[in-house]
């Protein structure tokens, strides 16, 4: 008999044994499975700065975790050996039940779970367990996602997630070429996250033959017509089948400078040696310095201690 799966977008809709374009979700017997379910293929406690989040909890931990597998064949994938299909069986995981993972959550003192690295779209059975542990113990939960959603994905997760990094990665002709995916579930997502006013920061990697000027301002006004508020923009540097070079420095500070005068109030540089200090978008008072250590805020109830302006995030109280 056949199923439909409806983790993501491309809702494959799968014979007796067929696996979907992720590899991760097959037909068997009538009845969808995840292979690889809780097999953890990467773990580590990081700077809630790293998914990248600079509004949500600065300053704090997230214990990170993935699962194999990711629903794009991005060319460029900083991740792949735990996204693509073909480095599947050269991936040993560790094998933890969703318990164990809040467990360890507690253990290192993190204030949220963050399911990241790979695609936690396409492993979202086991994402939504640890998020409903997690929510018991008091945790937040943490999505970094290229944001492929299906319409019944996100009504799943939005009230199961309390912050989301969304990858918006180019027009659509990159998303077809690059990707081999679509662009419109993103977006359509971002809408969505937005209007369920949960927490969300969107990041573009930014290549100089693909990101012209003209292409990040459609971005960016894209972004401002769904009420995006931070805006991360990733220097690219050459990793698996993309082979564009480097990503300059002052090809990046002038995407950054015409993202901010497009009106975002918080736009920041990634993968760069540039500023990425959190200013007042009010008065331009210096709020959160972020250098090679831990931030220091002084953000006040939320407020610009300067002008009283509330900040677009969730910061310590
Ligand atoms: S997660 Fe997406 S790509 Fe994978 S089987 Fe389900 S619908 Fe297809």
């Amino acid at each position: 008999m056949k199923r439909t799966c409806d983790f993501c977008y491309r809702l494959c809709c799968l014979s007796d044994g067929q696996k979907g374009v992720c590899g991760v979700r097959q037909n068997q017997g009538g009845r969808l499975v995840s292979l690889g379910w809780g097999n953890v293929v990467a773990l580590a406690s990081d700077p809630v700065e790293k998914k990248p989040l600079y509004h949500f909890l600065p300053g704090t931990h997230t214990l990170s975790f993935a699962l194999f597998g990711c629903n794009f064949k991005c060319s460029f994938c900083q991740n792949y050996t735990i996204s693509q299909q073909e480095y599947y069986s050269q991936r040993e995981g560790r094998p933890l039940e969703p318990r164990e993972i809040v467990d360890l959550a507690l253990f290192h003192g993190s204030p949220s779970i963050s399911f990241t690295y790979s695609e936690p779209l396409v492993w979202q059975d086991y994402l939504c367990e640890v998020a409903r542990l997690a929510r018991e113990a008091a945790l937040r939960t943490i999505m970094v996602t290229n944001g492929s959603f299906s319409a019944p994905a996100l009504e799943r997760l939005l009230p199961l997630i309390d912050a989301f990094n969304v990858d918006l990665k180019g027009d659509e002709s990159f998303y077809r070429r690059v990707c081999k995916a679509s662009r419109e579930p993103v977006l359509a997502a971002i809408e969505a996250i937005v209007e369920a006013k949960r927490h969300l920061e969107v990041t573009t990697m930014v290549t100089e033959s693909d990101h012209t000027p003209a292409v990040m301002e459609a971005l960016s006004e894209e972004l401002k017509t769904r009420g995006v508020e931070v805006w991360h923009l990733s220097r690219y540097v050459p990793r698996y089948r993309y082979h564009d070079r480097a990503t300059s420095e002052e090809f990046l500070a002038e995407a950054v400078e015409r993202a901010r005068e497009s009106g975002i109030p918080h736009v920041y540089a990634g993968n760069s040696a540039q500023d990425t200090s959190t200013y007042c978008p009010h008065c331009h008072a210096l709020l959160i310095r972020r250098g090679a250590l831990r931030p220091v805020s002084r953000v006040a109830g939320g407020c610009c201690p300067e002008c009283g302006h509330r900040l677009y995030g969730h910061f310590p109280a």
